[in-house]
């Protein structure tokens, strides 16, 4: 099955939505989504995030992620380095601010993966950004996916989970949704709906 938008706020076909925000449950995919879109689309700018999380097996500093630790990580955020942060299973998770204005102003497409509380705050700071949900196909297939990963510890999946339900029911707030059946099928509705395609 195709990844199906759902409920797509029409945009006039020659507009270029400045700014969008990638969001949905733990486990849907979202990390291989944007690692897809690194390899195969490299026109887009990804935002790395600041986060205090350790790093997984494989994921490197500068490009995952900025890994920090707590000290560091409350610095950005008493510098105002922060577009938006948000706490997150345990963790902590943050935009740079700066980073994010600079390709914007220079008019390029900007792609933000951040979670259903960072989603809000950039909805409130900036209204013209466009929120795009990632749904599982399925709750069974989502919690196959966050345990197959094989990469959380049982208790911090079971926080997941948790969040994730919440997550799951905040779809509407978003202008479309894809259902991520096939990586390459949302990569390709992604750029669609940012226009670099
Ligand atoms: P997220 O970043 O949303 O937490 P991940 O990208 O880490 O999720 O994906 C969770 C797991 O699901 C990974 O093992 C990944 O390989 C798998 N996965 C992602 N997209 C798909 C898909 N379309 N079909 C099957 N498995 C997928
Ligand atoms: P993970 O630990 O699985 O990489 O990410 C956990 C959650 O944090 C995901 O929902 C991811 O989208 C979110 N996240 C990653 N970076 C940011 C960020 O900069 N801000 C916010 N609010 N959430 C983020």
């Amino acid at each position: 099955m195709a990844a199906t938008p759902r409920g797509t706020t029409p945009v006039p076909p020659d507009a270029r939505p400045r700014l969008t925000v990638l969001s949905g449950p733990s486990g849907v995919g979202k990390s291989t989504v944007v690692a897809h879109m690194r390899k195969v689309h490299p026109e887009v700018w990804l935002s790395v995030s600041a986060t205090t999380r350790k790093p997984r097996p494989g994921e490197r500093h500068g490009v995952q992620y900025f890994f920090v630790d707590d000290e560091e990580f409350d610095k950005l955020v008493a510098n105002g380095e922060l577009l938006e942060w948000a706490e997150f299973a345990g963790n902590r998770y943050g935009t740079p601010r700066t980073a994010v204005l600079e390709r914007l102003e220079a008019g390029e497409p900007v792609l933000l993966e951040i979670d259903l509380q960072g989603a809000r705050l950039v909805r409130e700071s900036m209204p013209e950004a466009q929120l795009v949900f990632l749904a599982p196909p399925s709750w069974d297939e989502l919690v196959r996916r966050l345990t197959g990963r094989g990469t959380e510890a049982p208790e911090v999946i079971e926080r997941r989970l948790a969040a994730a339900k919440v997550e799951l029911a905040a779809e509407a707030e978003f202008d479309t949704t894809l259902v991520n059946t096939s990586v390459e099928d949302v990569a390709r509705e992604l750029l669609a709906l940012m226009r670099v395609v």
